[in-house]
């Protein structure tokens, strides 16, 4: 049924997570290529593929045939009894694609899930191996690893925590990358990313190296911070520095892996691998909700020679469904040289955006990699001063932008005043650079008329 909303939007039972002005959506019916069509008939351009998640776009016939093919054969069967000819397959493809000796595979329904488990993973690890003091995790401030409790303890994002705080274990932040508002300006990016890792390396101090159990980061920032990339070197300092503490390097690379950044996954571009590496919004699609952790040879071996049971588990692991979207969509991904699309529109993306914003008033920092590229608000570009967060204008810019026919994901300033609203694109990899004409284009007169 069609409601009397704007875009023929109705009053909906469903909990959105924002709740007030929720029957005001404009209601999906189709998609196709980079664009969704709601029921009036609206075409919205998708450019960030909602959460950075459909890479490959709507409608895509080769992953639409394989679902029908899976539907058709099976649709469901509990990993306590069997395994599946897909979700191996799968797992084949994703450990010959991975980088370092992520060898294994966990296969879990999405992002929040992937981390949980990488986490219980890290932990049992130490367990197996005796050493049980091992219980902190250090990750970063405004970091994001998702909703439930366990990663929302080890997150930073303090407004997603705020409430919740009270049942969270205790975990450690230092800082994030943030070259933007952090780098000071008689030192080079080289020497900000030493100081960064200083930091990393002194907290391990404090706690005691034997208590740690794993570094936690997302490889490029997302969806707290806007695509954040590390200064050059930064990660191969971390790396070392756990290396030589025994402390395992956890990666999320939910948002910025699975080709987002122009390689498959974006620590290649690091020169380092992780020990334990989340993905999720890529690796499916869309076509359906999949998340893995790829873990290393030795968390692998530690659990299978020791108590031979990974304490943990879903019912909806290694989904058939989920499995032959995700290897229809990573397979698509590399056969089609979509990689290559990537880096190409990459260099496209990030020239228009500077020539539209690179001198907007209002605008403080443009930044990204890939496809994956974030605008950063201020009210003066001098003193970098975030908007009042009442004004809510990252969900202005959404609302202006999606009456342009856009939908382009937005975030709000974080709660310290230390970051601004940001609005991110990470459109499909099949973009080509007219849809990025026209994403900009978009885009900025949103940004005007929201301002
Ligand atoms: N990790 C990162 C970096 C994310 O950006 C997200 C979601 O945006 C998650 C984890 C959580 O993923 P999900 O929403 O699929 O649970």
């Amino acid at each position: 049924m069609t409601g009397d909303g704007p875009n023929g939007a109705r009053t909906t039972r469903i909990l959105h997570r924002q709740i007030a002005g929720s029957d005001q959506l404009p209601i999906a019916v189709s998609g196709q290529g980079i664009e969704i069509i709601d029921k009036t008939g609206k075409v919205y351009i998708d450019a960030s593929g909602g959460a950075a998640v459909s890479c490959l776009g709507h409608g895509h016939p080769r992953v639409n045939a394989a679902l029908k093919a899976q539907i058709d054969q099976l649709a469901y069967a509990h990993t306590s009894f069997f395994t599946t000819e897909v979700a191996e397959e799968l797992a084949d493809h994703l450990v010959a694609h991975a980088p370092g000796d992520l060898d294994h595979v966990y296969y879990v329904s999405g992002g929040s899930e992937a981390m949980e488990a990488a986490l219980k993973l890290a932990r049992q690890y130490f367990m197996e191996k005796g050493e049980a003091g091992r219980v902190n995790f250090i990750g970063r401030r405004q970091s994001y690893h998702g909703n439930t409790l366990g990663v929302l303890a080890v997150g930073g994002n303090l407004w997603r925590r705020q409430q919740f705080a009270p049942l969270l274990f205790n975990s450690y932040h230092v800082s994030p990358p943030y070259a933007y508002r952090d780098q000071r300006s008689d030192e080079t990016l080289e020497a900000y990313g030493e100081r960064l890792a200083s930091e990393f390396e002194t907290k391990v101090e404090e706690l005691g190296p034997e208590t740690v159990i794993a570094f936690v980061a997302e490889t490029v920032g997302g969806a707290t911070q806007g695509c954040t990339t590390a200064p050059p070197g930064y990660f191969k300092r971390i790396r070392e520095i756990c290396d030589r503490h025994g402390i395992l390097l956890i990666l999320d690379e939910v948002m910025c892996g699975i080709g987002r950044t122009g390689t498959l996954h974006a620590c290649e571009q690091e020169g380092i691998a992780p020990d334990l590496m989340a993905i999720a919004k890529g690796l499916g699609g869309g076509y359906q909700p999949i998340g893995a952790v790829l873990l290393s040879d030795r968390i692998f071996a530690a659990i299978r020679d020791g108590s031979g049971f990974f304490q943990h588990g879903h019912t909806y692991l290694a989904h058939p469904l989920a499995c032959a979207a995700a290897l229809a969509v990573q397979k698509t991904i590399l056969e089609e040289n979509l990689l290559g699309n990537v880096q190409k529109q990459a260099a496209h993306l990030e020239r228009r955006l500077k020539e539209r914003f690179g001198n907007h008033h209002f605008v403080g920092d443009i930044r990204g990699r890939g496809l994956f590229w974030a605008i950063e608000y201020v009210t003066d570009r001098g003193s970098k001063t975030p908007f009042d967060p009442a004004l809510k204008l990252n969900a202005r810019v959404k609302r202006e932008a999606l009456a342009r026919g856009l939908a382009c994901y937005a975030m709000p300033g974080t709660i310290d005043g230390k970051a601004g609203d940001h609005n991110m694109l990470a459109p499909p990899f099949i973009c080509t650079s007219q849809d990025i004409d026209t994403i900009v284009e978009r885009l900025g007169d949103a940004v005007d008329a929201a301002i």
